[in-house]
């Protein structure tokens, strides 16, 4: 990161990594702490698929065969959702962006509103222990926290730490043979935008192998930095 320029408004953060490696949930720590919003293209697209619109029509057997959803769709659901009243606050971006002219698009639409990218911070982790990580994961489909079978279980089985909810959710695209399509996709098509970030002075990488709350603090440190 340069640093050279002030920024002239709402910080925007982007988490880089492979599927697994605790976007979601760092993103999360970090909205809490800092205030920010935290926007998943993956949920997104869950919940245009849930609700059946067009582009969740057009996603859905994407999604479940592990590729990615094409540019022009979500480019579109990022961009409508970056208009809504609490993004200025400022966001953390998880799961975007994934390819290059996505990326670029983002670029241009920040500029457009005078905003530019503050940190683009890679989770560095080991592919082979994201599947384990991956199909051990849930969620409360209450308030959305996320737990896994081994590294984070509820203190009271059964039952949701935060809300107290009991109805708990996997996703379907959480299986072996997915993960390895979309760890495939997160090599050929994502992968290369650390070099692009890099290039621009915006990337910050953090080894997300270690505990999940070591992770949360380095991270905190380089978000202050970046929106100092
Ligand atoms: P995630 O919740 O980030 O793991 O995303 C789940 C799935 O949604 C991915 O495997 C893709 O099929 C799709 N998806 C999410 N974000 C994007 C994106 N930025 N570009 C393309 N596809 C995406």
């Amino acid at each position: 990161m340069d640093g050279s320029t002030t920024p002239t408004s709402a910080p925007v953060l982007i988490l880089l990594g492979p599927p697994g490696a605790g976007k979601g949930t760092q993103a999360r720590m970090l909205e809490e702490r800092f205030g920010l919003v935290q926007l998943s293209t993956g949920d997104l697209l869950r919940a245009a698929v849930a609700n059946g619109t067009d582009a969740g029509k057009q996603a859905k057997a994407v999604m479940e065969a592990g590729d990615l959803v094409s540019d022009d769709i979500v480019i579109a659901i990022l961009r409508d959702r970056l208009t809504d009243a609490d993004c200025v606050r400022g966001v953390i971006l998880d799961g975007f962006p994934r390819t290059t002219v996505q990326a670029e698009a983002l670029d241009t639409l920040l500029a457009e509103n005078g905003q530019r990218i503050n940190a683009a911070i890679s989770l560095d982790v080991d592919d082979a222990a994201m599947v384990d990580r991956i199909s051990g994961r849930f969620t409360c489909g209450t308030c959305g926290e996320g737990y896994h079978d081994s590294f984070k279980a509820p203190k009271t089985q059964g039952q949701c730490d935060k809300c107290q909810g009991t109805d708990f959710r996997r996703r379907a695209d959480d299986t072996a043979e997915t993960v390895a399509a979309r760890l495939d996709a997160y090599h050929a098509q994502t992968a290369p935008l650390i070099a692009f970030y890099d290039a621009q002075g915006a990337l910050a990488r953090v080894d997300a192998m270690g505990a999940i709350d070591d992770i949360a603090l380095e991270l905190g440190a380089i978000v202050t930095t970046a929106t100092a």
